[in-house]
């Protein structure tokens, strides 16, 4: 993502109350947040939030939290939440690398991961949001049987996906090259990302992946 220098939206962020400040303190506690006991899904690099906006309203029963490392992605997010009245749906400014500060073990019941920073770098791999070493980061937090649902439009980082997720011993519940022309297109909600490559003609690969525990 092309990064503009928001003026502004680190202020704008730090008063809003759809964002957790302080989310640290909330780690094992997230079920306060939101009042109930429903289950908590999470989305990790969210950007501009329309994908994590529409589940909401779709899932009253599902809370939803929103995971994004920068300021000037995530004021968007929050300009788009003003619109809505939702009690579901929180974000954080975050970077997941230290998830394990704020989620507790069995805490969230699914991740998305939506076209994720592809990290092309061999030297860089263990950055991808689906390397092994982010894997073991999510198996801490999930509670069993729970997902890993993972878009993109990069071959190479859904290849790459696909190896860490064996090597990792998680299972495979489905995988497709071609999403939007599969039996899994149904009910898919698409992102801003997949908007556009779709748009360009681009294939979007999916899987969905879990551990048995
Ligand atoms: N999910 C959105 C945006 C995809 S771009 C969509 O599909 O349209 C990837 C996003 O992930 C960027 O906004 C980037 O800032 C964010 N991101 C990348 N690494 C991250 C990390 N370690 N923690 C939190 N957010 C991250």
């Amino acid at each position: 993502m092309r990064l503009k220098n928001v003026r502004g939206s680190k202020e704008a962020i730090t008063s809003n109350e759809f964002v957790v400040h302080d989310p640290e303190s909330f780690k094992g506690k997230w079920k306060e947040v939101f009042a109930n006991n429903n289950p908590i899904h999470i989305e990790i690099g969210m950007g501009k939030g329309k994908f994590l906006i529409q589940l909401a309203m779709e899932n009253p029963e599902i809370n939803y939290i929103g995971i994004e490392k920068y300021s000037s992605v995530l004021i968007r997010a929050i300009e788009k939440r003003m619109e809505v009245e939702l009690p579901n749906l929180y974000f954080i400014l975050f970077n997941a690398e230290h998830i394990n500060d704020i989620f507790a073990e069995n805490e969230i019941a699914q991740i998305y991961l939506n076209f994720s920073d592809p990290w092309p770098k061999e030297r860089h791999a263990r950055r991808r949001l689906t390397s092994k070493e982010y894997l073991a980061r999510y198996d801490k937090l999930l509670a069993p049987d729970s997902e890993v649902i993972f878009k993109t439009d990069n071959r190479d980082l859904f290849v790459f996906s696909l190896e860490q997720v064996e090597l990792a011993n998680w299972e495979i519940h489905n995988s497709t090259y071609d999403l939007h022309h599969s039996e899994y297109s149904i009910g898919n909600v698409m992102t801003e990302y997949e908007e556009k490559f779709s748009a360009m003609g681009k294939p979007i690969h999916r899987l969905v992946t879990f551990r048995v525990k």
